[in-house]
């Protein structure tokens, strides 16, 4: 068998052309969406991060209000400016690229965020209302996840699902998504990590394996019940500079579908940020 292949990036194209529809819909009414992207220090990685994220917002008509803050920014300097953007009613959504600087509080900034413009998803109110099983904003990872699945016809109701990695930002929510009661949801789901004991077994068992370790290799051939569905949310660079993934190339002979890297979670992650926004502008409308 060759798997089947999840496109992320065709999949990201359709959902930022209907994004676009909804954000030029609700311009038209005067509530443009806004996206506020934090930036603390001048982490180079960040920069290009936070760039590509304004970029996006440009292409479907977010309009963009990032607050570069230098290295020595004090917390409460931070929490002013966020309180700033709380207040403005021209901001949608608020994020704080991670990682800040070692002196600043990252838990303390994202709880200083209005849960209404949480669009990471991070905040306690909106990690709790995923957890209670009403969720409002899911951090952009598993929420695009859920949408490939969805979008390929893959239906996890009843589904055995195996997440590898139990990450605040990918693991741990996307495991509540997939079992929440309703629609995308009532999965089983079991959360593997590092002290889990047999990994193998758990994956050979799984109708969905989700990969997101950042641990090259850590998913073969051996470990895939054929025909199952395998996403790879893992992000690796070679030496060349190219990306790949967690799973290992030969799985795409077991499995039913399989998502690349790139091309595959990637694309979904940086599109559902929009969506997160587009959401917040909606209920900050009551539109
Ligand atoms: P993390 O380091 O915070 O978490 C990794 C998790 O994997 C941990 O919970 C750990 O318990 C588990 N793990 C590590 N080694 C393991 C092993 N040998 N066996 C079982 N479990 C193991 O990382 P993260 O932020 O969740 O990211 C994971 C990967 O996904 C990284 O490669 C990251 O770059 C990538 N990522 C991709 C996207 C995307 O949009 N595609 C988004 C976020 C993260």
């Amino acid at each position: 068998m060759t798997a089947k292949l999840i496109d992320g990036k065709a999949t990201a194209a359709r959902e930022r052309e209907r994004i676009a529809g909804e954000v030029a819909e609700l311009a038209a009414r005067g509530h443009t969406p806004g996206l506020a992207a934090l930036l603390v220090g001048d982490d180079p990685a960040s920069h290009v991060y936070v760039d590509g994220k304004e970029r996006d917002c440009a292409k479907v008509g977010i309009a963009s209000f990032g607050s570069r803050m230098p290295t020595e920014t004090t917390q409460d300097a931070l929490h002013d400016e966020i309180d700033r953007l709380n207040a403005d009613p021209a901001v949608s959504g608020i994020i704080v690229q991670m990682p800040l600087p070692d002196h600043l509080d990252t838990i303390a900034a994202q709880e200083r965020i209005d849960p209404r413009k949480d669009v990471d998803g991070l905040h306690p109110v909106n990690m709790g209302r995923l957890l209670r099983g009403d969720p409002r904003y899911v951090p952009a990872t598993p929420l695009g996840c859920r949408v490939l699945l969805e979008t390929h016809g893959i239906d996890v109701a009843g589904a055995d699902v195996v997440i590898i990695g139990r990450s605040q930002l990918v693991g741990r929510p996307l495991a509540n998504l997939l079992s929440v009661r309703g629609p995308g949801g009532n999965a089983t789901v079991t959360l593997c990590h590092t002290r889990t004991r047999d990994l193998a077994a758990h994956t050979r068992a799984a109708d969905i394996v989700v990969v997101a370790a950042g641990v090259p290799g850590i998913l073969t051939k051996d470990m895939v019940k054929p025909g199952a569905v395998v996403l790879d949310v893992g992000i690796n660079r070679a030496e060349d500079g190219s990306l790949y993934g967690d799973v290992a190339e030969d799985v795409g002979e077991v499995a039913g579908w399989r998502s690349p890297v790139p091309g595959g979670v990637g694309p979904m992650t940086r599109t559902m940020l929009l969506e997160n926004t587009v959401r917040a502008a909606r209920l900050l409308a009551g539109a």
